[in-house]
């Protein structure tokens, strides 16, 4: 048994990009914690490491900015294959 802070995890259900994502929510800290940086609180567990947050808002940005680390991916899969050039730059200029 641990004597540290002892978490009481609930799962809550949110909406991120007309996704329904469960988060976790520690009603003793009352802070939200994210799911994708510790998937072992959705088992109750605490997480040796993760991102903490006060309100659902600034979780729900956190969990969206996860979706702009899929460049690290494709950063190991350039490796591997080759990689579409200037593609993906869709940036408009006005
Ligand atoms: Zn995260």
């Amino acid at each position: 048994m641990s004597t540290r802070w002892n978490p009481s995890w609930k799962i809550v259900k949110t909406t991120i990009d007309k996704e329904e994502v469960d988060v976790c929510y520690d009603s003793s800290s009352k802070l939200y914690v994210c799911p994708l940086c510790s998937p072992e609180c959705k088992r109750g567990e605490l997480p040796t490491y993760s991102s903490y947050f006060f309100n659902l808002e600034d979780m729900k940005r956190h969990m969206q900015a996860h979706k702009y680390e899929l460049w690290k991916k494709k950063m190991t899969r350039a490796n591997e294959t080759k990689v579409e050039e200037s593609e993906d730059e869709e940036i408009e200029n006005e």
